[in-house]
């Protein structure tokens, strides 16, 4: 068996995955993925910061339209991790508005999206709802 392979490069896998952001040496802007220039001040060094794995649900969709093979309805949302918004889609919990409201808390998790023909298995990561203690 192969060592299962994330889906994007800014997820890092492990005992506790989280993701990865550039973040601007000049502004401190962040982004995910590599890039060669930031895109609010075009100062070309980052540093690799971590992000923190739990945050606030700022915006959403729930999406029931999408490509052949991918499953709806599904919730796509921008998180806010302490300062640090994040693209990801609401999982584990029913994709409708009694269970997805904006502001709750909600923390990383990741999911196995299936092995290719190498038997090398990707991750893919998502958001889900802290429970109320
Ligand atoms: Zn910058």
């Amino acid at each position: 068996m192969s060592e299962p392979i994330p889906i994007v490069n800014y997820l890092v896998l492990g005992e506790a995955p989280h993701l990865v952001s550039y973040e601007c040496t000049n502004c401190k802007a962040r982004f995910f993925g590599r890039r060669n220039a930031c895109a609010s001040c075009f100062g070309s060094e980052f540093n690799q910061v971590e992000v923190a794995t739990t945050g606030e649900l700022r915006s959403f969709t729930i999406v029931a339209f999408a490509a052949p093979g991918v499953e709806v309805p599904f919730v796509s949302g921008i998180i806010d991790c302490d300062g640090t918004s994040v693209n990801a889609n609401i999982i584990n919990t029913k994709p409708d508005p009694e269970h997805v409201v904006l502001g709750m808390k909600v923390q990383l998790a990741t999911y196995s999206m299936g092995a290719d023909a190498d038997g090398v298995e990707a991750i893919g990561f998502g958001f889900e709802p802290i429970e109320a203690a």
